[in-house]
C-alpha cells in the first residue's frame, strides 16, 4: 500500500468514528427533569397540560416544545435537544416560558 492510499484510509476512519461518537452522544443526552434548577428557573414540564397556568399566563393550550422555534428535532421526535438546556433532550410534549411558536 502506498503512502497516501494508507493516509486516506487513516483519515476516513477517524472521521467516521467521530461522526457515530457524536450522533452517540445526541441519542444518549440525558433528558431533562423537571427538578433540574434551568428547568424550575423556565417552569419547565414535561407534559405542557401540566403547565402552571396561574403562574404562567402566557401558556395557552396546544403550546409544546414540538411547535415552539427552539425545539432542535422534528415535531414527531419524542426527546430533542434545545438551546435553554444544552446537552439535554426535551420532551416534545413538554414546555417551558420561553416557548416561541415556531413560524
Ligand atoms: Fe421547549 Fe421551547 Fe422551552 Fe425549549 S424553549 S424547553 S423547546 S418550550
Amino acid at each position: 500500500m502506498n503512502n497516501s492510499r494508507r493516509t486516506f484510509l487513516i483519515t476516513s476512519i477517524g472521521v467516521a468514528s467521530t461522526l457515530a461518537l457524536s450522533r452517540q452522544a445526541f441519542a444518549d443526552a440525558p433528558k431533562v427533569t423537571e427538578a433540574d434548577p434551568t428547568a424550575k428557573a423556565l417552569g419547565y414540564v414535561e407534559d405542557a397540560s401540566k403547565v402552571d397556568k396561574a403562574k404562567y399566563a402566557k401558556y395557552a393550550a396546544g403550546q409544546d416544545c414540538g411547535n415552539c422555534s427552539f425545539y432542535q428535532g422534528k415535531a414527531t421526535d419524542a426527546y430533542a435537544g434545545c438551546p435553554m438546556f444544552a446537552g439535554k433532550q426535551v420532551a416534545s410534549k413538554g414546555w417551558c416560558s420561553a416557548y416561541n411558536k415556531k413560524a
